[in-house]
């Protein structure tokens, strides 16, 4: 079975694990959001795709959700005591990916080291940016509009999110991986994973062509939410859904992504709205990953559930 999945950062890298740890070697494409990516220090960041990469890996921090396991911060505190900036946290062996990848950027795509950042931590599966081309989201708040990072780590998400920009993306491209993945006669399933629809999710969407992509699909895409109960697992789209004036639940979530869906999953908590959800088929599960068998229970159920779609 041939499955592409879309993700953002830790939800998204939770259910990709999931998909990894049932999926055959080389069925699962994983396209990260690239969105986050900056210039910090010197170097290139990819937020997203490092927590993929880390979680796939098995590599990554559990209980701080992002970041390595094992992590010692020498050079942060080195930094500091030079009066350098430490708003964003960097750890010693993290600092090897950016610093690497920087390197290779001069002569390399982001696609290409990606995916070879991946087979040497042994994952394999493909995980790709969504596009080689730079797109940051910018977020328009009360305070003005704000570069993503200074919004979501300086800031800690407290303005107030009133739309989310994407200045650069009529010039970006769906990476190559991303772009073959769509139209593969052989793609069996599209995965939009349980990250933040606006924050991770949407600047995938908003890449030229995605939608249209994505409206003329042959394989079905179900999606699953990162809501569970009126409330986000983590992190900042509950926040930003209220903002926005949507409703905080599942139902927000299906309708934010419409038609782009044949299937939405919802958690066992919010088995009381699934008759409110207009459009998709749904399904009820438990959909909380606190754990490696969380994560592939939720896969499996997300795969199974595929079947019911015909092909179209
Ligand atoms: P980020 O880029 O690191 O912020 O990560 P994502 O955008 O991929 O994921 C953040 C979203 O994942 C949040 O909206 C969380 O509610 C959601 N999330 C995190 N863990 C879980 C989980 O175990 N289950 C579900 N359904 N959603 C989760
Ligand atoms: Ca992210």
């Amino acid at each position: 079975m041939s499955v592409l999945a879309l993700a953002g950062g830790v939800g998204g890298a939770k259910l990709a694990e999931g998909l990894a740890a049932i999926l055959p070697p080389g069925e699962l494409t994983v396209a990260v959001n690239t969105g986050d990516d900056f210039e910090h220090l010197g170097l290139r960041i990819s937020p997203d795709i490092d927590t993929v990469l880390y979680t796939l890996s098995g590599l990554n921090n559990q209980a701080q959700g992002w970041g390595l396991e094992g992590e010692t911060w020498n050079f942060m505190a080195a930094l500091e005591r030079l009066g350098g900036e430490t708003w964003f946290r960097l750890g010693d062996r993290d600092m090897a990916t950016h610093i690497e990848r920087t390197r290779r950027l001069k002569s390399e795509t982001l696609s290409e080291i990606t995916a070879d950042f991946a087979r040497r931590l042994g994952i394999t599966h493909t995980i790709i940016p969504v596009s080689d081309d730079p797109a940051p989201t910018m977020v328009a708040t009360d305070e003005g509009l704000l570069a993503f990072q200074d919004y979501f780590v300086r800031l800690q998400c407290r303005p107030r999110v009133e739309r989310l920009e994407f200045p650069r993306i009529a010039d970006a491209r769906m990476s190559p991986g991303l772009a073959a993945a769509l139209s593969a006669p052989d793609l069996d399933l599209i995965v939009i994973c349980p990250s933040n629809p606006f924050l991770s999710i949407l600047p995938i969407l908003s890449l030229p062509g995605m939608r249209e992509a994505l409206t003329n699909r042959r394989a079905p895409a179900i999606a699953v939410s990162p809501i569970i109960g009126g409330k986000a697992v983590k992190g900042p789209a509950a926040k930003i859904m209220t903002e926005l004036g949507m409703d905080v639940s599942p139902v927000g979530v299906a309708e934010f992504y419409g038609a782009l869906i044949d299937g939405f999953v919802i958690d066992d908590a919010d088995s009381g709205l699934a008759d409110a959800i207009e459009g998709p088929k749904f399904l009820v599960t438990n959909t909380l990953m606190l754990n490696a068998e969380d994560r592939r229970g939720l896969a499996r159920d997300v795969v199974t559930f595929a079947r019911e779609f015909a092909l179209k």
